[in-house]
């Protein structure tokens, strides 16, 4: 039966880079027999334009019945000045929360080809391939009792409430169990059990999911030395998970040991395998209208759709070879070009990745 992706273009580079994500989407579609079909909707800036809100309830009930949802990027500087709650931002949160997606799955792989690319030594970061599963729906960005109170002494006192249930930290190992089983049986679980009670019921829990997994081999991490070893040995890693807040620090340090903003992916799953898939970056207002924008990022996301929502793990590898392919090709945009490569625009890239897909066939 054909699955439904909902497009959400968005703003700034979000419909330029969507449109070369689109082509590979057609071509594995028309060429590899992919059972999809796509609908498109507004969210972000455009939808607030269109609508007065960021998230239309159509977009919220077409994505609640879609089978996963492909978004570029929402934002801008023409909006900034609105408020809060009807921000473009809010869009994003909104979908988030209405689709519960408790679970972010932020790679990070850095191409042999753009070792150069990155802050750290070639021979530390050449060939990482690791996976930061971070809660996105608890912990301590959610947590009551929370404020800012002043005490009789007439000093201000700031506190925020880190609060876990086992089942919402069983779900989420789960989910890093999953993925491992899909790659190479490792889970590394970063808490702070040492200190924080909360992050030793998180060990307690891990360890008895991980009971249901025995191929996989999972080991456990404070939260400072997995800060350390990210950047000493990046490569030790095969899956990570943690904590909301935990994993907002440890998948941006990660996005960066890879240097490239414009080639990462991640996805946002639910717990019956709906998710939201788009690029780290956001909607580069700098360079929108210019053709120059980086889509991989979005079109390797495509890629994780394909795997984690829409069942098709082969179809996921081959695109994933398409885009080796033509970084081997020494195809670059803007933002990765280096000498002695040829640096080409945000269609041209998209051509080359769906020539790829064609000559792989
Ligand atoms: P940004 O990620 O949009 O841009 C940061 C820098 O990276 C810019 O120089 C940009 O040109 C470059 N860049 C980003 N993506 C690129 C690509 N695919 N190819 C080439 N270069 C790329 O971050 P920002 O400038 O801080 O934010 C711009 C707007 O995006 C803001 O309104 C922000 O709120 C929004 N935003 C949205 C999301 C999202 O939709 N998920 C995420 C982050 C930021």
């Amino acid at each position: 039966m054909s699955k439904t992706i909902l497009i959400l273009p968005g703003d700034g580079i979000g419909p330029e880079i969507i449109a070369e994500a689109v082509k590979v989407i057609a071509c594995l579609r028309d060429d590899f027999g992919l059972a999809v079909e796509t609908q498109e909707a507004l969210v972000g800036g455009c939808a607030y334009d269109a609508t007065g809100s960021p998230l239309p309830e159509d977009t919220l009930n077409q994505a609640k019945a879609a089978d996963a949802v492909l978004l570029g990027a929402v934002g801008g500087p023409k909006w900034e000045p609105l408020p809060i709650a009807v921000r473009p931002e809010k869009g994003l949160l909104g979908l988030r929360a209405g689709l519960g997606l408790f679970a972010n799955l932020r790679p990070a792989l850095l191409y042999p080809q753009l070792a150069a690319a990155s802050t750290l030594k070639p021979e530390v970061v050449a060939g990482l391939d690791l996976m930061i599963i971070r809660e996105l729906t608890g912990g301590i960005y959610f947590g009551q009792p929370r404020g800012v109170e002043t005490l009789d002494s007439g000093e201000r006192r700031g506190f925020n409430t880190l609060v876990y249930s086992e089942s919402e930290i069983e779900r989420i190992c789960r989910v890093a169990f999953d993925i491992a089983m899909q790659r190479n049986k490792r889970v590394c679980s970063v808490d702070k059990a040492n200190v924080l009670e909360a992050t030793e019921l998180w060990r307690e829990v891990a360890i008895k999911v991980g009971q249901d997994y025995p191929e996989v081999s999972l080991s456990h991490m404070y939260v400072d030395n997995a800060a350390m070893q990210l950047v000493r040995a990046p490569k030790q890693f095969d899956v990570m998970v943690t904590t909301n807040m935990f994993g907002d620090i440890l998948s941006d340090c990660a996005a960066m040991l890879t240097g490239s903003i414009g080639m990462l992916p991640s996805a946002a799953l639910n717990a019956s395998g709906q998710g939201m898939y788009e690029p780290i970056h956001g909607s580069a207002p700098d360079i929108a209208g210019q053709g120059v924008a980086n889509p991989l990022a979005t079109i390797l996301s495509v890629a994780m759709m394909l795997r984690y929502s829409l069942g098709a793990p082969e179809q996921a590898e081959r695109l994933e070879q398409a885009v080796e392919s033509v970084l081997d090709q020494g195809l670059r945009s803007a933002d990765l070009a280096s000498p002695g490569t040829k640096t080409v625009g945000t269609a041209a890239m998209g051509d080359a990745v769906v020539a790829a897909l064609r000559a792989s066939g």
